[in-house]
């Protein structure tokens, strides 16, 4: 499958569409899901063309890699999370019912999720 160059984030990345940017950094960039499933829900993604975790791993630069993963850490520490608690999700292809096919983190937190899968 290749990379589609107009997916939503695609877009995000290019300033084509703005966002409401949570932070970033020379790698990633981390933002508020435009339909929010919890009173936090922040997306991060990695700025270059990756489709999903598979491919973001297998092609991705170690620096890139650990760029991601220090982003959502950060945003974990600055929102204070790591006490009361989040959850950490992505959706990969058809079964992982992917939206949107650029690799993105959702970030979820501030209420208690209930179970994973309902
Ligand atoms: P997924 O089903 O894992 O691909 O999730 C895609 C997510 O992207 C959904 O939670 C959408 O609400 C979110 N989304 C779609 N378009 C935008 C946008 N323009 N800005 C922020 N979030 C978006």
């Amino acid at each position: 499958m290749d990379y589609d160059k107009n997916n939503v984030f695609a877009k995000i990345i290019r300033k084509e569409i703005p966002c409401e940017l949570v932070d970033e950094n020379k790698n990633a960039l981390a933002f508020k899901d435009i339909a929010p499933k919890a009173p936090v829900h922040i997306l991060i993604i990695p700025k270059k063309e990756y489709i999903n975790f598979n491919d973001f791993i297998s092609n991705a630069s170690e620096e890139e890699i650990i760029d991601f993963y220090a982003l959502i850490n950060k945003i974990i520490i600055k929102l204070d999370l790591t006490n009361k608690g989040y959850r950490i999700i992505t959706n990969s292809g058809k079964d992982g019912n992917q939206d949107v096919p650029h690799l993105h983190f959702h970030l979820l937190a501030g209420k208690n999720l209930g179970f994973m899968i309902s």
